[in-house]
């Protein structure tokens, strides 16, 4: 591809993921299959779906970590869900602790400095009206915030709204 073409392309939507909620339901309604040799210690991982990273790739997004996993998520997530290892979003400094409005999650304000205008789907349990606020006045372009229930994870009226979502980010309106 030359470079002309390459800047003729329009790049991908990214898609902000994060772990605890969407992809590690809170409410499974199974119990916790015995203890796994191959768990880290850490039963919730039981939970992640082995097939939902091939969903979330066909989306055709620039996926990104975004949750308090940070590297781990690479390490520990993505291989139990099919994910190659992906760009993560940096936990706040101590200097950038606090700042925003009341009830901005912490993840709000870096994301939308990472997209810099370019279209994006935050998927979060933790999503809130000020952070909708925030991404309105704050972010440019086209943004998607969508909000999954924790006690279920992503299920498949998520994908339905993701696709759609981004099947209409291509059209003219
Ligand atoms: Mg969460």
């Amino acid at each position: 591809m030359t470079a002309a073409t390459e800047r003729q392309r329009p790049l991908r939507p990214l898609l902000f993921l994060d772990v605890d909620g969407p992809l590690i339901p809170f409410g499974s309604p199974y119990p916790p299959p015995p203890a796994a040799s191959d768990d880290d210690g850490n039963p919730l991982l039981a939970r992640l779906d082995p097939g939902i990273g091939a969903r979330l790739l066909d989306l055709g997004c620039s996926l990104v970590w975004a949750t308090t996993w940070g590297e781990e998520a690479n390490e520990v997530v993505a291989p139990r869900v099919g994910l190659p290892r992906l760009p993560v979003l940096g936990l706040p400094g101590e200097s950038e602790e606090g700042r925003g409005p009341r009830g901005l999650h912490w993840k709000t304000r870096p994301l939308v400095a990472w997209a810099d205008g370019r279209p994006f789907v935050w998927v979060d349990d933790e999503i809130g009206a000020v952070d909708r606020q925030w991404v309105d006045a704050a972010h440019p372009g086209p943004a998607l915030l969508h909000r999954v229930d924790p006690a279920r994870g992503l299920q498949d009226s998520d994908f339905r709204t993701l696709t759609e979502w981004l099947g209409a980010l291509g059209r003219p309106s």
